[in-house]
């Protein structure tokens, strides 16, 4: 999981009331209410901040990445926990692809010479930072194997807008190595476009700007990241498709079929390797060319420029491709009243390293939530729906673990699954939350019974207030402030999720808090339990928290007679996203008519500094308009369906309503549960079949960021006109289907 780049705190003076949280939760009939508060509150005072403490110590001992006796360990130690707190439980294996390097060489060669040190040295300070021999190298995984020499390039994040601005400055990458610093996307985006822009080899460091002494005083004196400390992670294609890599669409077991290799379109093209800021240093002062734009500039004490040049560097690398075990941890709590309906909740155990934050940090959490499910079962409770724990490996290389699992149990899930509610690295501040927008009432009405360790004051609570402080624009202030809760925000990928919402469309969420402990140790030997201790939740109230908010979301969704989906919410996302993308025509629109007019006004020319390389940009042709009526008919039809579902939800649990029958309910359950596969295509994303959503889907160019409408807004963004149509009235389409179920689900409560 990234960490993401954080806004500033908000500095609120006034703090208005939220409106209070609705007395009883929704979805749920009277005896069940009454049956549901008294779980949740025996529930919520369970999990406890010393057992999370003591399950990282022991969970972050050793490094345990995937294949490794460490990662085997945990696997059967977290297996131990659930069997011993009582839960139905296995190990479930997938044997998928891991490369790990055999050899790595990056070396200046020219104008001098310099051999990059690609190790990150041990800390006094820091115990599990000596573990040298159990500790994977720095690398990126799936990177392809490759020997190259060539001068090098500076293409600041490495983004397909960095390319443009190096076309305007003259810059050609084909037949260089580029070096990009991290930031601004997923790093598979990296060698992906460097690639296409036919460079032959990629350099990824950690700029201190980014998460160095910039920011902060270094490890171990404070919490960012050390002169040799490295970012290891996959580079993986994972817009392509998340999992194994050989096996796409289908689970990794003995005897699937398998991909060979070379075929394996998420492996990258040219060889990339991550290094230090310490080991970045010589490589970029060796350059010359232009003078770096300012945006473009980090915090080394150099002068960024851009090359091609002198700088010249040889890069080899040589990988073992293993196939090794991914284990996934699964526990069941088999419901009491409907067995084959489940929701799922999952956390994964692998590391690059030791991995104290990433991703111990939400895995204890997780554990707690079990423990404390196991803890209820034994005073005689079960839960109404089957509640499926999960704690998976393999995601640090592209969600390996997860996406395997879901593609070998993809029709149960299709048929059974409620929801899937992750989780990732947790640290002190805010609830985050993020995912269908169906699941935003679950969301709201859970973090309202969540108290804020700090501020004593409700979790929802506090994250609304964030959001009101953090709106750009007055209008989105002033909705954010008309709200009761919160907004959650739509998911692109990053973290386990992707499977499940993205390819097989169950309502899923992505649920951390954070805000208030940045830090530069994000997948290097340095995240270790010293640091956790020392600079992130220190006290683990928050992975209390994380258990508190991710188990009542769970227990409501297990136990709700009515599942209580929000489609006015789901309705109003999309209908704002309807207007998005048509804003982001005409913007495009008018920026191409002015960008022309520049260009026959010779503005460009005139304007450009005569001592400093100048290309031309050329005209482009205009933008044609477009046909968004069945989008925005579809989203005005299912903002309808929505309401009359509303009052058809109000009238089935108004005080004189007749009881509905356990038929009627189970049939319309099904119908809920439909409602986000009904915003999936069996076809797929144009150009990326394994992914089906048609709302949410990472960014082709941006991996970790969300395009809604991704089939829409991407033609736009890419600027492939002719598609725009085609994908507005199949994103439409999708959407109209969406509507409904909506329909038939208001009907089966018995609204017209
Ligand atoms: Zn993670």
């Amino acid at each position: 999981m990234p960490r993401l780049l954080r806004l500033a705190p908000a500095i609120l003076l006034v703090a208005a009331a939220p409106a209070p949280p609705p007395a009883v939760p929704r979805g749920f009939f009277p005896d069940g209410a009454v049956a549901e508060a008294k779980a949740e509150r025996e529930f919520r005072a369970i999990p406890d901040p010393t057992a999370a403490r003591e399950a990282m110590r022991q969970l972050s001992a050793v490094p345990h990445h995937i294949g490794s006796p460490g990662g085997a360990k945990n696997a059967e130690w977290i297996l131990a926990r659930f069997k011993e707190w009582g839960l139905d439980a296995h190990i479930e294996t997938f044997d998928v692809l891991f490369p790990t390097p055999k050899e790595r060489i990056v070396e200046l060669v020219e104008p001098v010479k310099f051999r990059a040190a690609l190790a990150e040295p041990p800390l006094k300070e820091d115990p599990t930072s000596g573990q040298t021999a159990l500790q994977l190298p720095t690398y990126n995984a799936y990177s392809v194997d490759g020997e190259v020499t060539a001068p090098l390039v500076y293409v600041n994040y490495g983004v397909p807008d960095d390319y443009e601005k190096l076309e305007r400055m003259g810059v050609d990458v084909r037949g260089k190595i580029v070096i990009a610093r991290y930031g601004g996307g997923w790093r598979g985006i990296k060698p992906k476009v460097a690639a296409e822009k036919g460079a032959v080899g990629c350099i990824i460091y950690s700029d201190p700007r980014d998460d160095g002494y910039f920011e902060g005083e270094v490890y171990p004196r404070g919490p960012f990241r050390p002169d040799q400390g490295v970012q290891r992670g996959s580079v993986a294609d994972m817009p392509i498709y998340s999992g194994d890599p050989l096996t796409p669409g289908i689970g990794a077991t003995k005897g699937a079929k398998r991909l060979d290799r070379k075929d394996a379109q998420t492996i990258t093209k040219i060889p990339v390797l991550p290094i230090s800021y310490g080991d970045a240093k010589p490589l970029l002062s060796a350059l010359e060319g232009p003078t770096a734009p300012d945006t473009w500039r980090g915090a080394l004490p150099i002068t960024y420029r851009v090359g091609p040049g002198p700088a010249k560097v040889h890069l080899k690398l040589v990988f073992d491709w293993n196939l090794v075990p991914a284990n996934d941890v699964i526990a069941k709590i088999e419901g009491s009243v409907w067995p084959d309906e489940w929701v799922v909740r999952g956390n994964h155990h692998d590391a690059w390293v030791n991995g104290a934050e990433d991703p111990v940090s939400g895995l204890v959490a997780l554990l707690e939530e079990a423990r404390a499910y196991g803890a209820l079962v034994e005073r005689g409770w079960r839960p109404r729906r089957t509640i499926v724990l999960c704690a998976w490996d393999g995601e640090e290389q592209g969600l390996l673990g997860s996406t395997e699992w879901a593609e070998t149990h993809a029709d149960e899930l299709r048929a059974r699954a409620v929801a899937y509610i992750n989780s990732d690295s947790n640290v002190r501040g805010f609830l985050d939350a993020g995912g269908s927008h169906s699941l935003e009432s679950v969301v709201n009405g859970s973090a309202s019974e969540v108290e804020d360790p700090q501020k004593k004051i409700s979790v929802l609570a506090r994250a609304r207030l964030r959001q009101i402080g953090n709106a750009a624009k007055p209008e989105e202030r002033k909705a954010a402030r008309d709200r009761a809760g919160m907004r959650i925000e739509a998911l692109g990928s990053g973290s386990d999720f992707t499977p499940f919402l993205q390819h097989l469309g169950i309502a899923s969420l992505n649920i951390g808090f954070g805000g208030e402990d940045d830090g530069g140790i994000y997948h290097s030997i340095y995240d270790s339990f010293a640091w956790y201790t020392h600079f992130a939740d220190t006290d683990f109230v928050y992975a209390r928290s994380l258990a508190q908010a991710g188990g009542t979301m769970t227990l409501r969704l297990a136990n709700a007679d009515i599942l209580p989906l929000d489609f006015a919410a789901a309705a109003q996302a999309i209908a704002g996203y309807v207007k998005e993308v048509s804003d982001l025509a005409d913007t495009r629109r008018r920026e191409t008519e002015e960008q022309n007019l520049q260009i026959e006004e010779n503005l460009p020319w005139a304007v450009a500094d005569p001592r400093k390389p100048f290309v031309a940009p050329k005209a482009e042709p205009p933008v044609p308009h477009f046909d968004f009526a069945p989008l925005q008919n579809a989203s005005d039809s299912l903002t309808a369906a929505a309401g009359a579902y509303a009052r058809a939800f109000d009238a089935a649990f108004a005080a004189d309503a007749p009881r509905m029958s356990p038929e009627r309910i189970q049939a319309l359950n099904a119908t809920l549960r439909g409602f986000e596969r009904s915003l999936t295509s069996e076809a797929g994303l144009p150009g990326r079949p394994w992914y089906r959503h048609f709302i949410y889907a990472p960014g082709a160019y941006t991996g970790y960021g969300v395009k809604t409408l991704p089939a829409v807004r991407e033609a736009l963004e890419q600027k492939r006109w002719k598609d725009v149509n085609p994908a507005a009235a199949a994103t439409g389409a999708v959407i109209e289907k969406a509507a409904e179920q909506v329909r038939t689900a208001a009907k089966q409560l018995g609204g017209n």
